[in-house]
């Protein structure tokens, strides 16, 4: 790996790309990137959703019960992922 200002050489890029995160799973019905992700399984008597990071789950889990992400103001991504609103209204 070069440092930065070697970018415009006319060479191949691609093995960098091929190393981003891609990992897709697919548990409860839906499918997800990245490994990140909390997913909330059902089989574990969760609800199936998945979530950004684990702090969402904490958020959406609070006494051993699953609340409505939407209810705490999540954001569902196209790919069925709940993030944090960027522009919650308080
Ligand atoms: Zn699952
Ligand atoms: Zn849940």
């Amino acid at each position: 790996m070069t440092a930065a200002g070697d970018a415009r050489r006319d060479r191949p890029a691609r093995r960098g790309e091929t190393e981003v995160l891609t990992l897709r799973l697919t548990c409860c019905e839906r499918t997800w990137v990245g490994p990140d992700r909390a997913h909330c399984c059902r089989r574990h008597r969760g609800c199936g959703h998945v979530f950004d990071d684990p702090d969402l789950w904490d958020d959406h889990r609070r006494a051993g019960r699953c609340l409505d992400p939407l209810a705490l103001g999540l954001m569902q991504t196209a790919t069925g992922v709940w993030i944090r609103a960027l522009d919650n209204p308080h």
